[in-house]
């Protein structure tokens, strides 16, 4: 089993704080990530934050953690935050777009990377970070399924370290042996994602169609942004987690199984050839794989409640209803089939998703519009990244034209 040596990694007590880059800074990941770091403020400061839309959020995280740089989506809202700082003496520099994100996840002064960007947007910042050989800590789970292959490979071949910020990922990682990623060899037998079912775990498939956007993203456990919640509510974000996990810890998708556990007590399970089943478990608090990522290999405190086994008695568990939930199976499919087809579903996944919460799509359309998407487009693969985006555009290209075909009838 290879991975990341552990002791390579402790932090020597005499050195200053680590530097860290949030990107996605105004977002769920973003939010949390920045509790922790308040919590512990001789051993980190914040070097970068950005965000697309929430600039007064932005602008607040700025006065409050003093970064060098603020990355915006474009020049005007960059040229309007930088007055804003002026106005009031606040050191920040502001960059926008790719470019912009790209330098602070790739600055030789930003230690930690913490990748908390929503869907595709983040896939270049976060290949900036790898071959930047920084410390990244990936949430942003829509790069890996793009182009996970390469970004391990190009980790490895920069020294960058990788770890998991995913609860499921994160949870596997800590299953593993100390720093270990790659599953073969290992006496792994298989990996096991939890996952809670979303909101509509219960509901009958015929009011499938009539659910709206505010009951989508009501999840009973997690507080997430309103691309995964829906993702959590179509499943689509377990078959994501499983293309993820094939990618981080070099396993087939065939050893990679779903099972759902309606309490996210548990956030994760490897099973080794010997029978045993390692399990992490603990509050459904990202603060948890987060601080577990930001303190790795020590351990932080995260500000998370304990668990408390004087009232909490249940753990359940059932297979995921494949037919209801048809976005599972296509992914699994997708990770079996390889090539174009996880970027396909993902574009279209998330041109789908964008439709149903802005109220232009039925929620049981979803996985139609992916399904179609992933028959309609047939490009050779290339591994370059012009080769994904041209795959990208052309899968977002094919599922816009099959909403608006939808809505036409
Ligand atoms: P969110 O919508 O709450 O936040 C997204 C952040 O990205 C915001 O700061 C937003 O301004 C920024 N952003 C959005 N589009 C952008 C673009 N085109 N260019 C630049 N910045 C952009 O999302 P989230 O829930 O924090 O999720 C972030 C990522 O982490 C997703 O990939 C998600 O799957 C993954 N993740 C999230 C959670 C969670 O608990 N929220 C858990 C596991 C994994
Ligand atoms: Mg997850």
């Amino acid at each position: 089993m290879t991975g990341i040596d552990a002791s390579d990694q402790r932090r020597h007590p005499d050195v200053g704080p680590e530097r860290v880059t949030v990107l996605g800074s105004t977002g769920s990941i973003g939010d949390n990530t920045l509790d922790v770091i308040a919590r512990h403020p001789a051993r980190f400061q914040v070097f970068a934050l950005s965000g697309k839309t929430r600039l007064d959020k932005l602008f607040e995280q700025c006065v409050r953690f003093r970064p060098g740089y603020a990355v915006t989506d474009d020049a005007a809202s960059a040229a309007a935050l930088s007055r804003r700082f002026r106005d009031l003496g606040v050191p920040t520099n502001v960059l926008h777009g790719s470019q912009g994100l790209s330098f602070v996840a790739s600055h030789e002064h930003a230690d930690v990377v913490v990748t908390g960007i929503v869907g595709a947007a983040g896939l270049l910042p976060t290949l900036a970070a790898v071959e930047g050989r920084r410390r990244v800590l990936v949430a942003n789970k829509e790069p890996l399924v793009m182009m996970g292959a390469v970004i391990m490979e190009r980790a490895a071949r920069s020294g960058a370290t990788i770890i998991p910020l995913d609860s499921e990922h994160n949870a596997i990682f800590q299953c593993l042996p100390d720093g270990s990623t790659d599953c073969t060899g290992g006496g792994v037998k298989r990996l096991l994602l939890t996952a809670s079912g979303g909101p509509f775990r219960t509901l009958d498939a015929s009011r499938l169609a009539d659910v709206t956007p505010a009951e989508a993203v009501a999840h009973p456990n997690w507080s997430m942004g309103p691309k995964i919640s829906v993702d959590s509510a179509t499943l689509m974000n377990k078959g994501l987690e499983l293309i993820e996990a094939c990618v981080l810890f070099g396993m087939n998708s065939d050893d990679v199984g779903v099972v759902i556990h309606p309490q996210s007590t548990i956030h994760s399970m490897v099973e080794y050839v010997d029978g045993s089943v390692i399990a992490q478990m603990g509050a459904p608090d990202m603060r948890i794989p987060i601080a577990h990522g930001l303190g790795w290999p020590d351990r932080i405190d995260s500000g998370a409640a304990s668990l408390d086994f004087g009232t909490m008695i249940h753990l359940d568990f059932e297979p995921p209803d494949e037919v209801r939930f048809p976005c599972l199976r296509l992914a699994r499919d997708a990770a079996r089939i390889g090539g174009i087809a996880p970027i396909v579903l993902n574009a279209a996944n998330e041109v789908a998703v964008d439709a149903f919460l802005e109220g232009r799509l039925a929620f049981d359309q979803i996985p139609t519009i992916i399904e179609s998407t992933l028959q309609r487009v047939d490009m050779p693969h290339e591994s370059t990244l012009e080769g994904v985006l041209r795959v990208d555009n052309a899968a977002r290209e094919a599922a816009r034209e099959l909403v608006t075909g939808r809505l036409a009838r």
